[in-house]
C-alpha cells in the first residue's frame, strides 16, 4: 500500500532534522510510462542518497491534471519496485500542493515582480512576426505585450478573460546580486535566468507552472541535492532565481548524462521509447537491468550523451 503525503500549504522546509544532510529525489511527471532513461535517472539519484547515508524521496509531478493518469502513477511505483529501488517516507503528489504554490505566487505579486498575461499563443506569434526578439533555450522570449498593463486595467480584464502569470525577469534580476549554483559535474555555474525572458509561473489554465512548483517542492522536501538529467540543466538558471526571490534554501545540483536512442536522440515518452512497464510485463528481471545500467552496460542501440 503506497502512502501519500498529507496535503500541506507550507512552502517552508518540512524537515527540521539536520542529521539528514543528503536528500535526493526522483520527480517524474505521470503523463506516460517510464522508459529506460527514467530508470537511469532514478538509479543515479537513489544510489547517491544511499552511498551518502541520505534519503531518496519520490515526488509525482502531477500538477497537470489533464495529462496525468493514475495508471501512470501506479506504473511509476511498480517500475521503481521492479528495479529494486526504495524511497523514504511518503510520496508527494504535486496535485495536493496548490495552496502552497498560490501563497508563493501571491508573495511575488505583492512585490510587483509578476504580471498577468492575457495573450493567446496566436497573439504572441503575431507580435513576434514584427519584432526582433531574443531567443532562449525554450524559443523566442515573450515580447512583453502585457508587461505594462496598468494594475486597474489588469484587474478589470481578469474578471472576464483567462490569464497566465509571468515573472518580470528584468525587474527580478535587478533586485538580485549575481547568483551561482554548485553543480557536482559542471562546477560553479553563474545563473543567467535572463536567457529565458519573462517566464510563465502560473498557466492560463489556472495551474502552477513547473518552475514554481518544482522549486517550492525541492525546498519543502528539504532536497539537498537535486539530481536530474542534463536536459533540465538550463532550468536551474530559473530555479536559482526563484529560490532567492522566495527566500528558499539553495540545494546543490547534479545534472547527469542522458541515455540516447539509436538515432542519437534523447529517449522520450513521446518518441515511443520502449517502456519499463513493457519490459516488466514481458518478465524481464528489473534488478538485473538496474545492475547493468549501473555498470554502464546499456541495452542494444542505447548510448550515453556526453556531459
Ligand atoms: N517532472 C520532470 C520530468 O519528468 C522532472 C523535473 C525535475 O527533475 O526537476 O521531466
Amino acid at each position: 500500500m503506497i502512502q501519500y503525503m498529507a496535503v500541506s500549504n507550507e512552502i517552508a522546509p518540512l524537515r527540521t532534522d539536520d542529521a539528514v544532510r543528503f536528500v535526493t529525489r526522483f520527480a517524474p511527471s505521470p503523463n506516460g510510462y517510464l522508459h529506460i532513461g527514467h530508470a537511469f535517472a532514478a538509479i543515479v539519484a537513489h544510489d547517491l542518497a544511499r552511498q551518502n547515508d541520505g534519503q531518496f524521496l519520490l515526488r509525482i509531478e502531477d500538477i497537470d491534471g489533464a495529462r496525468s493518469r493514475d495508471a501512470h502513477i501506479n506504473g511509476i511505483i511498480d517500475d521503481l519496485h521492479w528495479l529494486g529501488l526504495s524511497w523514504d517516507g511518503d510520496v508527494l503528489l504535486q496535485s495536493t500542493r496548490d495552496a502552497a504554490y498560490q501563497t508563493a505566487l501571491d508573495s511575488l505579486d505583492a512585490t510587483g515582480l509578476v504580471y498577468r498575461c492575457f495573450c493567446s499563443r496566436q497573439d504572441i506569434a503575431a507580435t513576434l512576426q514584427d519584432k526582433a526578439v531574443l531567443h532562449g533555450p525554450d524559443g523566442p522570449h515573450y515580447p512583453g505585450t502585457c508587461r505594462d498593463i496598468a494594475p486597474q486595467d489588469s484587474d478589470r480584464r481578469a474578471l472576464a478573460e483567462p490569464f497566465a502569470w509571468r515573472l518580470d525577469m528584468a525587474k527580478a534580476i535587478d533586485q538580485m546580486a549575481p547568483l551561482t549554483w554548485c553543480d557536482q559535474i559542471a562546477g560553479t555555474v553563474h545563473a543567467d535566468p535572463a536567457i529565458f525572458g519573462d517566464i510563465i509561473l502560473w498557466r492560463k489554465d489556472a495551474l502552477a507552472g513547473y518552475h514554481l512548483a518544482a522549486t517550492i517542492d525541492d525546498a519543502y522536501q528539504a532536497i539537498t541535492h537535486v539530481v536530474r538529467g542534463l536536459d533540465l540543466f538550463p532550468y536551474t538558471h530559473i530555479h536559482r532565481l526563484l529560490q532567492e526571490l522566495l527566500g528558499l534554501p539553495q540545494p546543490e545540483y547534479l545534472h547527469h548524462a542522458l541515455l540516447l536512442d539509436p538515432d542519437g536522440k534523447k529517449l522520450a515518452k513521446s518518441l515511443n521509447s520502449p517502456t519499463l512497464r513493457a519490459r516488466r510485463l514481458a518478465g524481464e528481471d528489473g534488478m538485473a537491468l538496474a545492475q547493468s545500467l549501473r555498470s554502464g552496460e546499456l541495452p542494444l542501440g542505447i548510448s550515453v550523451s556526453s556531459t
